[in-house]
């Protein structure tokens, strides 16, 4: 509950955390408050499904921010500054020190930021496609090797609302967020479109064939449902 002297009704909200909060207005008190959230459980019940169902995706990502990658979620860490004080103290050019990049960590990996107090997303975004960018195309040719089947071309791409394609032409795209995912559901992914390969459709045929390479591949889609937000 919270006060606030220049609000004129009472004002019910669910925060991303999932706790509820309520505004008294000037005039207004606790218990009416109260009674005032009781009215519209129901309501509250409804949003919190709704935040059930879409994880909420932090418009900004900060040091202490969780993130996935390969399907664990990882915090933003501070790197050991120190350490990379006294690389920059050998390095000649003084005028690096001004810029005062530093480095921040996250599940192994490691990334120079401009500035660690700013919004990080974007130069993690620009690390996590590069990463996605090495390592998903030699995997679709592992894939594709062991299924008989011949790519001629894998790009890794920043698709709005899609995880993959494949073309007519045999060159198959992936979003670079796959290196997001569990390495079981950026594999269904590959196989799906490497699939495509024999038919471009999404025949009961398809999905038998699609069982048969991937048996995990319900279990893939049902993690692709529950994470969407990642490719908003
Ligand atoms: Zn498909």
């Amino acid at each position: 509950m919270m006060r606030n002297p220049r609000a004129r009704r009472y004002l019910l909200r669910l925060r991303p955390d999932g706790t509820a909060r309520v505004t008294i207005p000037r005039g207004g008190s606790p218990a009416m408050a109260r009674q005032f959230a009781e009215r519209h459980v129901a309501w509250l019940e409804r949003e919190f499904q709704r935040l059930q169902t879409q994880p909420p995706k932090p418009a900004v990502w900060e040091i202490g921010t969780e993130i996935l990658l390969r399907g664990d979620a990882v915090r933003i860490e501070a790197g050991l500054n120190g350490e990379d004080k006294d690389i920059k103290d050998e390095d000649e050019n003084e005028d690096d020190a001004i810029g005062e990049a530093e480095t921040v960590r996250f599940g192994g990996e490691s990334v120079r930021v401009p500035d660690p107090a700013a919004d990080l997303r974007p130069t993690i975004e620009s690390h996590l496609r590069q990463l996605a960018t090495r390592k998903l195309p030699p995997r679709v040719l592992e894939l594709a090797t062991r299924h008989g089947l011949t790519v001629r071309r894998v790009t890794v791409r920043s698709q709005k609302s899609r995880w993959g394609s494949c073309s007519r032409h045999g060159t198959i795209s992936l979003n670079w967020r796959l290196i997001q995912t569990p390495a079981f559901v950026s594999d269904y992914i590959c196989l799906h479109e490497l699939m495509h390969l024999r038919q471009m459709n999404h025949s009961p045929g398809f999905w038998r064939e699609m069982e048969r390479v991937c048996p995990d591949y319900r279990m893939a889609e049902r993690w692709l449902k529950e994470h969407s937000g990642l490719l908003r």
